[in-house]
């Protein structure tokens, strides 16, 4: 189970009026109850779906708009419109509502009574026509909202709900998110520097720093027996070779990431904090950049990303727990070297430790080597490959007015050759829609060399998460060409000098 799990709930949210009468009200409240029955056990909603009574007029709307934005529990409002409800009512509570928005569009019955047929089954069946009128006035407001159309016992209908209240749970979580770094960003780097009140403004985030020192005084402050559990721990999760457990200097270095582990852990714990950074150039007091700690706390759920890049180690998170339960996993992430073999091209991606371990496939080996940066001690680290599939890079940079959200669609394949002498875990992958389009497209948009990698959270999700936060969201996907995505990037240049993205 991820760290810091969210106890969230989703609401469900008919609407209707007062001019059908109560006999048509009560067939409404029932067919909306049995909807949400469904669909909780339907089972790809991963909190509980709670019905709401049916809203018939702008106080009744306001109400429960007001209601899902102060309860804590409420991740997001689905709402349907069974019959027409005149948008007018809904304008006061929408324009409240602080949580995210889905507009499911669809409709009891799936299909028409062909023999049966009348007024009164078109009167009862209105969402074909109030679902536009509501949708009208989201549009006319310019809310941030999610869609989804199709019947509600529909398979691919119940799994893009699911998707939605997984986004929908990453995005109020990350509203009252709590996120440490320990010392500040790698100097004279760009793309993870950043405005951290803008981003505060916009998604929530509360990033703030701790001097290394905090962790130090933590460090020194575990105790030889809590070491030597974890260190049992290690033995029976991963392959490691005797002679690093005979050699007392080796294995005095594996219980430096172990120290390290306890402590930065214990500090997440205390200070309920969802994600975390570290700087190997601000290591003053630690003996080693945190590398296996950093990797089983990222597999624990944490949010991870090195050198201080607080936006990554946030998205990280937010992709963490959006994958949650799915199938695949999400890391930290650094496209590192190139393969640039004619018509075989390919990412080495990595980082100099830090991958998440629940992306492997195969063996994970604990390895101590040199580190050649940052002149501390060599620490141990997880070293693995990762599972092949369809995955996504994501990256959220900063443009001073603006934060975008560049998605790239990548497809991880099986490493074809061995590298023994890779002291690090690493990720082999094609960027859809092929290498060149890939490369050249993210570095028009200006992405970072850092990403959240997933193979459990697809560009479907990640675009969702943007509209929700009013992110500008730009994809290189299976069927992106350079033209759509330069065009793209024209567009979104002119819609934010027009404001929009904030
Ligand atoms: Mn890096």
């Amino acid at each position: 189970m991820i760290a810091q799990k969210p106890e969230f709930e989703i609401w469900f949210v008919t609407g209707s009026q007062d001019l059908y009468g109560p006999a048509t009200l009560e067939q409404v409240a029932k067919d909306s109850q049995v909807v949400v029955k469904g669909l909780n056990a339907a089972g790809t909603v991963p909190y509980p779906i709670v019905w709401k009574p049916t809203v018939r007029s702008a106080e009744e709307i306001s109400a429960v708009c007001e209601a899902a934005t102060a309860d804590r529990k409420c991740a997001g409002v689905i709402t349907w419109m069974h019959t027409f409800s005149p948008a007018k009512m809904w304008i006061r509570g929408l324009l409240v509502l602080g949580k995210p928005l889905l507009q499911f569009h669809t409709q009891f019955h799936r299909d028409l009574p062909w023999g049966s047929i009348d007024m009164d089954y078109m009167n009862l069946h209105q969402s074909a026509h109030g679902d536009r009128e509501y949708g009208h006035i989201t549009a006319r407001l310019g809310l941030k909202r999610s869609i989804i159309a199709g019947h509600w016992q529909d398979k691919e209908t119940q799994r893009r709900l699911g998707a939605w209240s997984r986004v929908a749970g990453a995005v109020t979580e990350g509203r009252s998110g709590r996120y440490v770094r320990f010392g500040d960003n790698m100097r004279e780097v760009a793309v993870t520097d950043g405005d951290k009140v803008a981003a505060q403004i916009q998604l929530g985030w509360s990033i703030n720093s701790y001097g290394v020192g905090e962790l130090v005084k933590r460090v020194n402050a575990v105790t030889p027996a809590q070491v030597d559990k974890l260190l049992e721990e290690y033995k029976k999760t991963y392959v490691i070779a005797p002679e690093l457990l005979n050699t007392p200097k080796q294995l005095e270095r594996l219980k430096v990431q172990a120290r390290l582990e306890i402590a930065i852990e214990a500090f997440l714990v205390e200070g309920k904090y969802l994600a975390f950074t570290t700087s190997f150039e601000d290591l003053y007091g630690l003996d080693q950049l945190p590398g296996l700690a950093a990797q089983r706390l990222m597999a624990k759920g944490y949010g991870f990303a090195g050198e201080g890049d607080w936006k990554t180690a946030a998205l990280v998170r937010a992709v963490k727990l959006m994958g949650e339960g799915l199938s695949g996993a999400t890391s930290f992430m650094e496209d590192y070297t190139y393969h640039l073999e004619g018509g075989k091209e390919m990412v080495l991606g990595s980082h100099m430790l830090e991958i998440c371990p629940s992306i492997a496939a195969g063996p994970v080996k604990i390895e101590i080597h040199p580190l050649g940066i940052g002149g501390k001690d060599d620490p141990a680290r997880l070293v693995f490959n990762a599972a092949p599939g369809e995955a996504t890079n994501a990256s959220l940079v900063e443009f001073g007015d603006r934060f975008r959200l560049l998605v790239n669609e990548v497809k991880t394949i099986a490493v074809p050759h061995e590298m023994p002498k890779l002291p690090v875990a690493q990720a082999m992958w094609i960027p859809y829609p092929d290498f060149r389009t890939g490369l050249e497209g993210w570095i028009w948009s200006g992405g970072a060399h850092h990403t959240a990698y997933s193979t459990a959270v697809g560009a479907e999700m990640l675009q969702m998460y943007a509209d929700q936060l009013g992110l500008e969201y730009v994809c290189i996907g299976k069927t992106s060409t350079l033209e759509s995505v330069r065009q793209t990037l024209a567009v979104q240049e002119l819609l934010a000098h027009k404001g929009n993205f904030r």
